[in-house]
């Protein structure tokens, strides 16, 4: 049973890969965006991946303990001299143990019933990195569910900003990236986001 769970997921994946494809080049977009279950320490077809990190970048739990731990103890020595950073910003670092070039940092908002402008500041992290990344030449980017986590932002209202967010990056900087990937860490959170892109509530 434990094997037909693994396949059953593994052809999702699959499938949701194809999906993204076809939807791209229908559009004769040049950007691949794709899905991806994982960890994003481990996406060595990139060359940044995006840190969920807090204001003090200084390290924390989630995807930022698992960053800052796969990274080393000299991400964090890069991140001490960059004097924090403010919700929805950006800021870059080296990315020194893990297989890619370099680490965005980004702080999404806190979770606070989405009246305190949580959608904007969650859609700033994406932009934000975007721009920091296409800034430094860099045309392959792998971003986690940013908020979703400790931070409690709700997945389906935080995979539609990240996706929509994307596609209008995309569509305005048409061949910024080659490759712009959602590293997502349980099944349900890549089947939120492949219904957002299956049902075309986003529009690649
Ligand atoms: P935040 O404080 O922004 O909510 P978290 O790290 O708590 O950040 O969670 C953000 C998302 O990252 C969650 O969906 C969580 O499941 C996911 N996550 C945790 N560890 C990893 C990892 N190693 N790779 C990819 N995603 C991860």
């Amino acid at each position: 049973e434990q094997a037909g769970r693994f396949k059953g997921a593994k052809l999702r994946q699959e499938i949701t890969q194809l999906q993204v494809e076809v939807l791209a080049n229908l559009n004769q977009v040049q950007t691949k965006i794709a899905l991806t279950l994982g960890d994003i320490t481990k996406q060595g077809d990139v060359e940044v991946i995006v840190n969920a990190a807090n204001k003090s970048l200084l390290g924390g739990g989630g995807v930022d303990g698992a960053i800052h731990k796969a990274a080393g103890p000299q991400l964090l020595a890069e991140c001490r001299q960059l004097n924090g950073c403010q919700t929805g910003q950006a800021k870059i670092t080296g990315a020194y143990n893990l297989p890619n070039k370099y680490v965005i940092h980004t702080v999404g908002p806190i979770w606070n019933g989405g009246a305190h402008g949580e959608a904007d500041l969650l859609a700033a992290c994406y932009e934000n990195s975007l721009r920091l990344a296409q800034k430094t030449g860099l045309k392959t980017i792998a971003f986690p569910a940013i908020s979703t986590g400790i931070y409690r932002y709700p997945l389906e209202e935080a995979s539609q900003i990240a996706l929509a967010t994307v596609q209008a990056f995309v569509k305005a900087n048409p061949g910024a990236f080659e490759l712009i990937k959602f590293v997502l860490f349980d099944q349900a959170a890549l089947d939120c986001y492949y219904r957002k892109l299956g049902g075309l509530q986003v529009e690649l």
